[in-house]
């Protein structure tokens, strides 16, 4: 409501042939035309242009359109260039916090039992079918998102070129993890 103090509005008279007025836009006791909100109101209410000169329009509630106020228009504009920019740093920032699982990660060994699981129910294909299936699962889980091609990086780095063989690493992975 604050806002429509500040706007400016364009409408036609409801006397004098509809011609056009300006200015703030305001209700008036059918009656009294004082202004709606000084007192309680029975006789119902007309629709106004508050005019800069003091003086104020009945115009027809139809005809009323706002006139773009290039000021408002400009900080509209800033403020969505300033949204915009709020919504790409937090995609960065969504695309930085993802998890590549290392053994020093602390789902290292989670990673690697779901791989595990899965490789029990359905066997390597010598690729990675059963890392992709267990990444899926694990992000469920945790509620982040795994960069796939960076832990599978460090995971073929380690000699794990398809799911057994990450599974056989894994062994002497874990087998450095304390616990
Ligand atoms: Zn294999």
């Amino acid at each position: 409501m604050e806002q429509l103090k500040n706007t400016r509005f364009r409408a036609k008279r409801w006397d004098r042939n509809y011609e056009f007025t300006e200015g703030r836009l305001s209700l008036r006791d059918y009656k009294t035309l004082e202004p709606a909100s000084s007192f309680p109101n029975h006789n119902g209410y007309v629709v106004c242009i508050e005019k800069d000169d003091g003086f104020f329009d009945i115009v027809v509630p139809d005809s009323i359109e706002i006139i773009p106020n290039p000021i408002q228009q400009t900080l509209q504009e800033e403020f969505e260039k300033e949204k915009l920019k709020r919504e790409v740093a937090e995609a960065e920032a969504k695309e930085e916090k993802r998890e590549i699982i290392t053994k020093e990660h602390e789902d290292f060994k989670m990673l690697m039992c779901a791989i595990d699981k899965e490789l029990s129910v359905r066997g390597c294909d010598h690729k990675h079918s059963n890392f992709y299936i267990a990444c899926k699962k694990l992000e469920e889980f945790r509620g982040y998102t795994i960069d796939r091609v960076k832990t599978l990086q460090y995971l073929e780095s380690k000699g794990g070129y398809c799911d057994c063989e990450i599974m056989m690493n894994a062994q002497f992975c874990l087998a450095m993890i304390k616990k």
